[in-house]
Formats: structure tokens, C-alpha cells, sequence
């Protein structure tokens, strides 16, 4: 028991630490949890107060928190090799995660370029289109295209292929911006492709990319959409020469129930992004994948054809070893049917929940359910938040949608604890009772 050592570490963490995404003057209000370590599905706090992970931290976790596997493979790496640079280098770690995501296109996306965020991954596969298109001769498809509230990252190239307002508005004058087309989620399958064709008919000729994140949209509040609409762009890129960029960064690694979730619809984009889930949470490592004709687009005496992009950890051995690490679970825990089983429980589980009277959309997707609540209160996200901690429970609502995320690791027990809690944080949160 430690309380101050609680209050000690949010105090210095205030004035020393700028926070991601958070206006720094709420925590005037709203709780800052000081993190001392983590096991499993589970946070402790200095105190050894616990908070259930709901979220993944952010969407990362995959198998918990210090794993026993990954913590083995890294402590192994850490004796052998911690970095090495990957021009002119190459090692182990690497060269086998690229051999395994190669493996799991069914080599379709032979190629792995490695960075480590997923902001750095949206920027890699825009401009490998983009410059792919030009070592073909046809510089000028140099537009991009986006879906209606899309996340892709919040670099100032990321940002121009965004379309969420709040991340986006103050730069907008440092942006170049895509085209947005309506999004499946909202506007459904068929007026969806019919926008796109629209655009593409007109506009082809200049189009590099359209990049979307498959089935989940997942930062403009988890708007699922049908696996249809990915195979009828799949075609339409196809007819109309424009290349399909997969933002996978969110719903791959089994999130959405198949290790890619375009696998859902049955096809291959041109490039895939990875990150969050690919290190199992532990490391940043991002990736892309892409396929023969592309890579032999850059492959000349020329230098400059090639492609130059290139960040200093790029492919750094520990995070790729972690991410190995992290495919291993897959292989060996059958974790996909796992965890079918184990979203049927929190389905079920959750049915109250679904048919309460303030709560609008439930909806899920593998891993992910996500409802809205109807309720009109800018503070709605901050409380339901402080009420959750109350609860031992970490969860951050994206405006008044609430989600879990959970890692795939959480027992039956946790399962249902997650969906009784969750429910009286609504409830608490609903009656206005501010923790
Ligand atoms: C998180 C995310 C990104 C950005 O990844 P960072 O590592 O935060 O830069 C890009 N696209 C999607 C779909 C994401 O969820």
C-alpha cells in the first residue's frame, strides 16, 4: 500500500509529462492512473489497486501483460542482439517475421518494410504507390482516397488521408488532403461503391491509392461494415488501376476474428499496414506488406528508383522478436477459435446491456462490441471513464460510444465481470453520479 507513491508519480507526471490526446487542463478533474505494473488482462496501480485492460491499452495488447512467452523470447533477444540497422545489415528477427507475414498472405505480400508506428505505415504505403505508379511512368496518379471519418494516423501525411475533425481541423492548413467518399458503415455497401465508382470514373487517371481500414473504423467509434463491400473495391481497384492500401493496424492480428480481416472478404490488397497488435503491445513496430509487381516497380540500377524511405529503429530485432513471439501464441494456442468461444460468453453476457433503454447500435465484430449511449453531455467520455476506475475497470469511451477491446487472454470469469461492470459504470455514469 502506497498511496503516496500514487499521488507522488501523477504529480510529476503533470508537470513534466505532455500526455497523447488529452487536453492536459481536464486532468484538473479528471484521474490520472499511475501505472507501477501490469500481469495478464490486469494494471495495478502503487497502491496494488487493479484495472482490467478493456481496451488493450490502446488497442495493443494482445496476450497480456507480462506475458511469460514474449517476456522469455525478449529476454533471449536482449542477450544476443538489441539493434543492428537494416541498410546494408541484416538479422535473424526480421528476416523470419517478414518469412511469416509473407506465409500468412499465402505469399501473395512477399515484401516486409518495417518502421515503427502506424502513422509511419500509412506514410510508407502512400508513397510506395505513389512512387510505384511514377517508376512506371505514370507520375501523375498522385491523389489519394479515404473513407468518410477514416484514422490513419495523425502525421501530417496520415492526417491528409484522415477524416476525423478533431484530430485534423487545427492542421488543416499544413494537410493535403485525399478525397473522402461515403463509408460502408454509414451510407451502406451499395451507395458506398456507387460513390466510389463515381470518383473513380472521373478521377483515375490521377488516383494512386484509396486506403481503408477493413471492417472496423475503428477511432470514428467502432462503425463496422459489411466484408462485401472490401471485395467489390478489391474489383473496382482492379478495373480502374488504382492501388487498394489495407490499414490493418486496428483489426489485424485477429481482431476481427481472421488474422487479417481482409481475409473476410476473400482478397488481397496491394499493401497492408500493421502495428499495435503485431508486437503483442510490448514494442513499437510497424510494418508493410506488399506484393511482387510493386517491389519490382523500385528494383533498377537507377538509386533513386529505389525506395530511400528509412526511420533509425527501423526493424529493430527486439520488437521484431516480440512480434515473433507473439505468432508463436497464435500457432500454438488455436487462438482464433478461442476466441470465438469467448465472445459468445461476453455475447451473451452482454444482452442486458444491449436492450438497455439508453443504449442505441450494439454491435461487435470478433473481439471488438462496441454501443452507443443516448445522451447528450461533451463530459460523457471523462465520467464514464472516472466511473469505470471506480470499478476496477480501464475503459475510455470515444465520445458516446463505449467499447471494449479486451486482450485475448481474459478468463470466463473476467468475461463476465467485464460485462456487470461495465454496466454499472453506464448506470452510474447515466445517474450523473461523478466519481
Ligand atoms: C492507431 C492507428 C493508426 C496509427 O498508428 P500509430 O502507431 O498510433 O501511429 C493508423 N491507423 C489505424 C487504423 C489505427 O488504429
Amino acid at each position: 500500500m502506497n498511496t503516496e507513491a500514487n499521488q507522488d508519480w501523477v504529480a510529476r507526471s503533470l508537470a513534466a509529462v505532455w500526455h497523447p490526446c488529452t487536453q492536459m487542463k481536464h486532468h484538473e478533474r479528471v484521474p490520472l492512473v499511475p501505472i507501477a505494473r501490469g500481469k495478464g488482462a490486469w494494471l495495478y496501480d502503487h497502491e496494488g489497486k487493479r484495472y482490467l485492460d478493456a481496451i488493450s491499452s490502446w488497442w495493443v495488447n494482445l496476450f497480456g501483460h507480462a506475458n511469460e512467452d514474449i517476456n522469455r523470447a525478449l529476454k533471449d533477444q536482449l542477450d544476443t542482439l538489441e539493434h543492428a540497422m537494416l541498410a546494408g545489415c541484416t538479422h535473424a528477427p526480421a528476416v523470419e517475421l517478414a518469412e511469416r507475414l509473407a506465409a500468412l498472405t499465402q505469399h501473395t505480400l512477399g515484401h516486409a518494410f518495417f518502421a515503427s508506428d502506424g502513422a509511419s505505415a500509412v506514410e510508407i504505403a502512400l508513397k510506395m504507390s505513389f512512387h510505384a505508379w511514377r517508376n512506371r511512368g505514370q507520375g501523375e496518379k498522385r491523389e489519394f482516397v479515404c473513407l468518410a471519418n477514416s484514422y490513419h494516423g495523425e502525421t501530417i501525411g496520415a492526417l491528409g488521408v484522415t477524416d476525423v475533425a478533431i484530430f485534423k481541423d487545427a492542421y488543416d492548413p499544413l494537410i493535403r488532403h485525399a478525397h473522402v467518399v461515403a463509408s460502408p458503415a454509414v451510407a451502406g455497401v451499395d451507395a458506398a461503391i456507387g460513390a466510389m465508382r463515381t470518383l473513380f470514373e472521373q478521377r483515375a487517371a490521377h488516383l494512386a491509392a484509396v486506403i481503408v481500414e477493413p471492417l472496423v473504423q475503428c477511432a470514428a467509434g467502432m462503425a463496422m461494415y459489411d466484408a462485401s463491400y472490401l471485395t467489390q473495391l478489391r474489383a473496382l481497384c482492379d478495373e480502374f488501376g488504382v492501388h487498394l492500401i489495407a490499414d490493418e493496424i486496428a483489426v489485424g492480428c485477429g481482431r476481427t476474428g481472421t488474422f487479417f480481416a481482409c481475409e473476410q472478404a476473400g482478397i488481397w490488397p496491394d499493401f497492408v499496414c500493421l502495428s499495435k497488435g503485431i508486437s503483442g503491445g510490448y514494442l513499437p513496430l510497424s510494418i508493410v506488406l506488399t506484393r511482387d509487381d510493386i517491389y519490382a516497380a523500385f528494383y533498377d540500377d537507377d538509386v533513386t528508383r529505389g525506395f530511400l524511405h528509412s526511420h533509425s529503429y527501423t526493424g529493430n530485432p527486439l520488437a521484431c522478436r516480440a512480434a515473433l513471439a507473439t505468432l508463436d501464441l497464435f500457432e500454438n494456442a488455436n487462438v482464433l477459435a478461442e476466441n470465438r468461444r469467448k465472445s459468445a460468453l461476453l455475447r451473451e453476457a452482454l444482452q442486458p446491456l444491449a436492450k438497455h433503454a439508453r443504449v442505441r447500435g450494439f454491435r461487435e465484430r470478433g473481439t471488438i462490441f462496441a454501443f452507443d449511449v443516448d445522451i447528450d453531455d461533451k463530459t460523457f467520455s471523462r465520467r464514464f471513464f472516472a466511473n469505470a476506475l471506480q470499478r476496477e475497470l480501464l475503459m475510455r469511451p470515444i465520445g458516446t460510444t463505449v467499447y471494449m477491446m479486451p486482450p485475448y487472454i481474459l478468463g470466463d470469469d473476467e468475461l463476465l465481470l467485464l460485462a456487470q461492470r461495465t454496466r454499472d459504470t453506464l448506470d452510474a455514469t447515466l445517474a450523473r453520479d461523478v466519481a
